[in-house]
Parts: structure tokens; sequence; C-alpha cells
């Protein structure tokens, strides 16, 4: 494998100019394994220079010969599952399956995108006047722009770059520079299916890219997904430069669980929503509000039970149920959070801060974590962590439950636990959160609706992926015609036109 991981501009590897290098690292060892460039701010220009080109071009290839593209890039993807998802195992950390589900909700993605010549269609009305036709269609903005968080680096690029070009746009990505490699070998296998030069182009890097990427004015278009005051300076900025920008940002999604709940079946969806990944998922759920108290000393013996069971090992062994963190740094960070629950007087039930995985020893493994009687006034109940840390707090009533999470900053996702129709269809018509479930912990929409959060989880006025995917890469305009005949002409005419 590679020991650099550079960008693809216009096609081909590009080492680019002035480039920073960045460690990259197997979180399960602990180990550099390569180096990632970090693109100056001439190597961006050279890949938006790329993607202005290709543009009139791409624009004006059918719709439908677009797509074909999309038809061959699914094939590949899913004859190099297996290598893809190890890519993902080998930088993020989470257990090879988990990185296989990613993968089938980007494969998702593409095939959406594979009907782009159904959802460009726009609107007709014939003899709006007199021999006057009017339509509305929805064209492509020009070069836009992803950037990408390390959670998911086969994924969330898929919520933007293959819908964007099918819709005739060009793109640069500029995925996470903790995990570039599987994002790096996506963009490759997009050429390999017959994406032509400069469509898609890929930059690594920090800040100093994604700074050009927001102020260059030949960009039209930011797409974002990362923490919270990151994508706020990406909406502040972006738009400060006349662009249009969707930034989706962190979470602390709560799950509720109700008296008449089946509990088993509920700890078995906590476990998977708190711990899979290590609960580096911004759709996990840190947060579980138990109303009554017989519901949450029941949630809490279970989840202590399930949690001695649980094996946390590396994520190329596919026994394992969860692998480490994605980096030392990471690691110190989310460790902090527990040592301040403990100061915060949270009660620590289960601690995994002392886990050692045999043969993994300068891995950044933390086992999981269970907080009890955890309040509102606590940081690690305020903050994302972004770890395996589950927080319980306790509620007497339903509405208790909901008003707590009403409050928190944001509002990604949520879901309650009942077999209550009533207080089911109470939750989803009134909680203030973009993505509810009801008895489904981690209610990710299909690629054919459209993600999002509320608050201060998504800056913009669109969602991303799915049909607000289309809007947000294609402008409305319409058109209104007339082919004047001898019949129908008619001379100046001073007032304003009505029919
Ligand atoms: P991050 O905000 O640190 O980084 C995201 C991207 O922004 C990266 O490409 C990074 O290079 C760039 N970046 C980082 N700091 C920057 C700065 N100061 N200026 C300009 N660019 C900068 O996020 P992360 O740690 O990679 O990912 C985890 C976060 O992403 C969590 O908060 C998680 O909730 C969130 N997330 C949200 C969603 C969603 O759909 N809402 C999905 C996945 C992850």
């Amino acid at each position: 494998m590679e020991k650099r991981v550079t960008h693809l501009i216009n096609g081909q590897i590009a080492d680019g100019t002035e480039d920073r290098f960045q460690d990259v690292f197997n979180p399960a060892t602990g180990e550099v394994t390569k180096q990632v460039a970090l693109a100056s701010r001439s190597t961006v220009e050279e890949a938006i220079a790329a993607a202005q080109k290709a543009f009139p071009a791409w624009r004006n290839t059918s719709p439908a010969k677009r797509a074909q593209v999309m038809y061959k890039l699914k094939h590949l993807m899913e004859k190099n599952a297996d290598k893809i998802c190890r890519m993902i195992t080998d930088e993020h950390g989470k257990v090879f399956n988990d990185a296989m589900g990613e993968l089938l909700r980007a494969v998702e993605n593409v095939e959406f995108a594979c009907g782009v010549p159904e959802l460009l269609k726009g609107e007709h009305s014939k003899n709006v006047g007199p021999a006057i036709d009017s339509w509305s269609e929805h064209q492509a903005l020009g070069v836009v722009a992803g950037i990408t968080p390390f959670n998911f680096p086969a994924m969330v690029p898929f919520w933007m770059w293959p819908l964007a070009v099918v819709a005739g746009n060009t793109f640069i990505l500029k995925p996470s520079e903790r995990t570039p490699t599987a994002s790096m070998y996506l963009t490759h296998l997009a050429q390999e299916a017959g994406l032509p030069p400069g469509v898609l182009n890929l930059v690594n890097g920090d800040k100093e890219a994604v700074d050009t990427l927001l102020t260059d004015p030949r960009v039209e278009a930011v797409s974002f997904v990362g923490s919270t005051p990151v994508a706020e300076y990406i909406y502040t900025t972006g738009t400060a430069h006349g662009k249009r920008v969707q930034a989706l940002g962190g979470a602390k999604n709560h799950a509720i669980v109700m008296p008449d709940a089946d509990l088993d079946n509920a700890v078995n969806a906590l476990m998977g929503a708190a711990y899979g990944s290590c609960g580096e998922r911004c759709m996990a759920i840190p947060v579980v509000v138990t109303v009554g108290d017989t519901t949450g000393d029941a949630v809490v013996a279970k989840l202590k039970e399930r949690l001695a069971e649980m094996k946390i090992g590396p994520g190329s062994d596919n026994t394992n149920d969860m692998g480490p963190l994605v980096t030392k740094s990471h690691f110190e960070k989310v460790k902090g959070y527990v040592d301040l629950g403990i100061e915060e007087g949270a009660e620590l039930v289960v601690d995994g801060r002392n886990i050692v995985v045999d043969g993994y020893e300068n891995g950044f493994f933390l086992g999981g974590c269970l907080f009890d009687r955890v309040t509102p006034d606590m940081k690690i109940y305020r903050d994302e962590i972004f770890g395996p840390v589950l927080a319980v707090v306790r509620a007497e009533t339903q509405q208790e439950a909901m008003d707590l999470i009403d409050a928190h900053e944001y509002g990604n996702g949520t879901c309650i636990f009942t077999r209550d129709g009533e207080s089911a269809r109470y939750f989803t018509d009134n909680i203030r959160v973009g993505m509810v479930g009801v008895n489904v912990p981690l209610p990710v929409p299909v690629a054919y609706h459209s993600f999002g959060g509320w608050k201060r989880s998504l800056f913009g006025d669109l969602s991303i992926y799915g049909p607000d995917g289309v809007r947000f890469y294609t402008r409305r305009k319409t058109i209104t015609q007339r082919w004047p005949s001898a019949s129908l002409r008619e001379g100046a005419v001073f007032s304003f036109p009505s029919n």
C-alpha cells in the first residue's frame, strides 16, 4: 500500500505544491501507517481550475449518460467491498462488519443517483397565456465542494458527490485527514467507472484547504459534515462569500425508555446505538432518559450485564463488538470526560478506562462506560463526547423527558421505546429533532429520503442527500416561451402581462 496519500486532480494523482504532511494511524496498534498530504492553497486552486474546466462539457452531457457512470461505480464498489472495508477498519478502527454497513449506505446513495434523469425532470405548463408555454428546470450550479468528517470515510462523501455530479456539477472532495485512504480509493474507482477528468477531484488537507474552498469565488456551493463549531464557521464564512452552504454538525441524541417498553429489546438496541463504532457516530445514542425509577433501575441493571459481555478488540476481527477510538488525542479527550463525570457527581456504574487488549497494548482502546444519575447541568450531559460513554438520566414523565431533549442545543436524532401508540405519536409530532425513531435507535434516513438535524445540528435550509440533495445541487430556472404566429401578433402592450 502507498505510504503517502496525496490528491487526485483532473483524473491524475497529484503530488501537490508546497503541501505539508500529517501522520495517519492504525488505531488498533497505535502505529503510524502512512502520511497524508495537507494541501496548500495553490494545490486546492489547481483542483478548482480542473473542476471549472470540466464543467461545460459535463453539464451538457445527457443525464442518462451521467447516470451510466453510477451503474458502473456501484458494480466496482460491490466488487471491491472487502478491500474498502479493510481500509476503513485500518484507519478508523471500527469493526469490519460495521464498515460494511457504512459502505452499503454509500452504495445506496449511488443507486439513488442512478435515477437522476427522473429526478431532474422539471414542471411544464402549456398555454399559460396566448400561445405561451412555461416550464421550470433544475440546472447544475457549477463547481461545488464537500468537506467530510473522519467517522464515515466511505458513506459521508457519498451523501454528497454522486448526486452533485449526476446533476451536472463538478466536485472537489476534501475528506478527513485522519481517515483519507478509503475516500481516495473510492474516488479512483469513480474514475475507473468513467467519470471524465476534472469532474470529481479530491484534495486532502486541513483548515488551509478548507479556507481556500470557502473563499474562492469559483466555488458555488459547499456541503459540510463535521462538528458543530466547524459547521458554524463553514456556514458563516461560506455564505459571507456568496456560496450556498449546508453544514451538518454534531449531536447528543437521547433515547427515551417508557415504563411499558419491551426492555430487553430496548437494551439490545441501546447497546448497539451507544457503543457501536465506539460511539463515534453522529446518530449514536449517548443519553438514555428512563421514565420512572423502576424503569431506570431495570435498564441500568440490564445494560451493566450486557456491558460485561461486550467484546472489545481490533476491528479486523469480526467477532469483536467494538474497536478502538480513532486517535490517541481523541482517546485522551473521551477518557477525560469519564474523569469529569465522576467529579461532577454522576455515578460511574461501569468503568471502561483500564481495559487492556492482549497483543494490542498500544491501541487506543477504551471500554464501554456507563453513568447513572446524570443531570442536565453536567458537562458530560451537555457536550458531545463522541465515545463509548452512555449517560442515564432519570425522569418522572414522558413530558419531562421530552422537555430535556427540546432544551438541548443539538437536535440531530432521537428515539422512543414504547408499546403505546399514543405516546409514540405524541413524541413524533412534538419533539424538536430532525430524525426521529420509534423503537428504532438509529433512525438514519435511507438514500431516497433526506438526512438532517434541527437546531445546532444543521446550519442551512436543506438537509443532505435524497430529494433535498437534488434541490441543493441545482438551481431552478423558469422559462416562458411564445412563438408568435400571424393570427396572434399584437402591438406594443404597456400594461403588466396577465392572463
Ligand atoms: P471535524 O469538525 O473536526 O472535522 C470535519 C472536517 O472539517 C474535516 O475534513 C476537517 O479537516 C475539517 N476541519 C476541522 N477543523 C477545521 C477548521 N478549524 N477549519 C476548517 N476546517 C476544519 O469533525 P470530525 O472530528 O472529523 O468528525 C466528528 C464530528 O462530525 C462529530 O461532531 C460528529 O457528530 C459530526 N458528524 C456529524 C454528522 C451529521 O450528519 N450531522 C455525520 C457525521 C459526523
